[in-house]
C-alpha cells in the first residue's frame, strides 16, 4: 500500500499558541516511516513546512504518487504535541485542499494531540476519515492489514457512527524506533536552532532518546500520549547524530519530555562528548540532576537547558503534584551552578496563588544577577488531554473541550492584556476555525 505522510506549512495568526514558529524535524513522521517500510509499505513523506510548500505544489506530487492513505499530524512535530496550538485551521484547510475533487481520494487519517483527547470533534472538524489516538508510529502500518477495531487508538466512522477501537491509545515500543533514516530528507534546509541564544556555526537537527515522563504534573498535557517513560538503544540515537553531523548539523536539540532521567542518559552523554563539533539543547527537571551531573553536560557540550521550577514554594509545586525533591534553595542553588557549565539555562514560573510576587521578584533577580533567564509566572492553557482541564471543569473533555480550554484562557487575560506572553490578540477558536468551514 501507498501512505502519503504531510506535514502542512504551519501558521500562527491570531493563536494562542507562543511556541517556536521555525520548522523542526517531523519525528513523528520520520518514525512511521521506519515503522511502514519495515511493513513493506511505500511512503512519501513531505515536509511542506521546512520546504515552504504551497497546497498545490504537494497535490501535485499526491496526485503523481496516488497514495492509499493520506496522514497527517495537528501539530508541528512530536515537540508541540504538549503545547500545540487549540485551532485546527491548518489541517482543515492542507486536508480538503490536498483531496478534494481527486479521482483517487485517499482515506484520510489525522495524527496529534487533538484526535488523541477529543477525537469525535477531531474527525468532525477535519473531515478526516480515521483519527489514531496516541502515539501513532507503530499503528499506522496496521491500517493496511487490520480491522479497526483491533487497531490501537483507531477512532472513525462508519455509517455515520462513531466507532473506537477497544485499545484507547497508541503506545510505541521504543526499543523498536530503530535509527531514523535521514538520507532524502532535506536536512541542509534545516538552518533552525532550537531553543539557543548563542550563535552558532552549522545546520540544527532535533531527535529523541526517550519518550514520556514518569511524573504526573497537573497542567502537563501528556496523559494521551507519550506519557510513559520509554528509552530508545543508546547506539540508535548515537548513530542518528553520527548520520546527521555527516550532513553539516552541529546542533542537536532532544525534545524528550524530561532528558536525564535514568542511567543510559549519562552514557548517551558520554558519546556526545567524544564528539567536540556537536553541541545539545533539551528541556529536564533540576532534581534530576547535581553538580556531577552538570559537569557531565559541559563536557557535552550543552548549550541550552531550560527547566519547569514552575512554582517558587513548595507548597505551590506541590499543589501542581510537581513531586519534586529538592528545595526552593536547593533548586537555585543548582540553577546558579549549572549556569557555570551551560551558556544558556532557563527557569520557567508557572501563575500561582502560593508565590508571592516580591518574592518572585527577588528569586528572579537573585538568578538573574547570576546569569540565569527566569521567566515571568504565566497561567497554564488547560489543556483537555492534561489533569487540569478536569480540575477546571469537573468534567473528561467532551467536544467542546477546546473551545472551553480556550474561552477560559482568554478570560484569564480580560483585564491585563497578553503583551507579557505574545505579540497579538488571539481570535476566539470558532472564528479562526470558521474560515475553512
Ligand atoms: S515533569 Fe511534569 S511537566 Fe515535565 S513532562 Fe513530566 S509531567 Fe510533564
Amino acid at each position: 500500500m501507498k501512505f502519503a505522510l504531510v506535514n502542512p506549512h504551519w501558521s500562527w495568526e491570531g493563536s494562542t499558541y507562543f511556541g517556536s514558529q521555525a520548522p523542526v524535524v517531523p519525528l513523528e513522521l520520520l518514525g512511521a516511516r521506519e515503522f511502514l517500510r519495515r511493513a513493506g509499505h511505500e511512503v512519501l513523506l513531505i515536509d511542506a513546512f521546512l520546504l515552504k510548500l504551497t497546497t498545490d505544489e504537494v497535490r501535485v506530487q499526491l496526485e503523481g504518487f496516488g497514495e492509499d492513505f493520506l496522514v497527517m499530524p495537528t501539530a508541528n512535530s512530536y515537540l508541540f504535541w504538549r503545547c500545540p496550538q487549540p485551532e485546527l485551521r491548518v489541517p482543515q484547510a492542507w486536508l480538503r485542499a490536498l483531496t478534494t475533487g481527486r479521482t483517487h481520494r485517499p482515506t484520510t487519517v489525522i495524527i496529534g494531540p487533538h484526535g488523541s483527547s477529543t477525537p469525535i470533534a477531531t474527525l468532525n472538524k477535519t473531515g478526516a476519515d480515521v483519527v489514531l489516538r496516541g502515539e501513532p508510529d507503530s499503528n499506522l502500518p496496521l491500517l493496511a492489514t487490520t480491522p479497526r477495531f483491533a487497531i490501537p487508538g483507531c477512532v472513525w466512522k462508519e455509517n455515520g457512527r462513531v466507532m473506537q477501537a477497544s485499545e484507547p491509545l497508541g503506545v510505541v515500543d521504543m526499543k523498536m524506533v530503530s535509527h531514523l533514516d535521514f538520507s532524502d530528507y532535506p536536512i541542509e534546509l534545516h538552518t533552525h536552532k532550537h531553543h539557543i541564544f548563542t550563535p552558532v556555526e552549522g545546520l540544527g537537527a532535533e531527535l529523541e532518546f526517550a519518550r514520556g515522563c514518569p511524573y504526573a504534573c497537573t497542567f502537563c498535557n501528556k496523559t494521551q500520549f507519550r506519557n510513559k517513560y520509554r528509552e530508545r538503544d543508546v547506539a540508535e540515537v548515537v548513530a542518528e547524530i553520527d548520520a546527521l553531523m555527516a550532513r553539516g548539523v552541529t546542533y542537536i536539540y532532544f525534545i524528550d519530555e524530561i532528558f536525564g532521567v535514568g542511567k543510559n542518559v549519562r552514557t548517551l552523554l558520554e558519546e556526545i562528548a567524544k564528539r567536540p563539533s556537536l553541541s545539545i539543547g533539551f528541556q529536564t527537571r533540576i532534581d534530576l540532576w547535581d553538580e556531577a551531573g552538570f559537569d557531565l553536560l559541559g563536557r557535552a557540550h550543552c548549550i541550552s537547558m531550560e527547566c519547569g521550577i514552575e512554582s517558587i514554594t513548595e507548597q505551590g509545586r506541590d499543589e501542581m503534584n510537581k513531586n519534586c525533591k529538592y528545595s526552593t534553595e536547593r533548586i537555585t542553588e543548582l540553577l546558579v551552578y549549572a549556569k557555570t557549565r551551560i551558556p544558556w539555562v532557563q527557569a520557567n514560573l508557572i501563575k500561582t496563588p502560593h508565590d508571592n510576587p516580591e518574592e518572585v521578584r527577588a528569586f528572579q533577580d537573585h538568578l538573574k544577577a547570576n546569569g540565569v533567564w527566569v521567566s515571568e509566572p504565566v497561567p497554564m492553557f488547560p489543556f483537555p488531554g492534561s489533569p487540569e482541564y478536569v480540575t477546571t471543569f469537573g468534567a473528561q473533555p467532551d467536544d467542546r473541550a477546546w473551545e472551553r480550554a480556550h474561552e477560559f484562557y482568554l478570560n484569564l487575560f480580560a483585564d491585563k492584556g497578553f503583551s507579557d506572553i505574545q505579540d497579538q490578540q488571539p481570535i476566539p477558536l470558532p472564528e479562526l476555525e470558521s474560515a475553512c468551514r
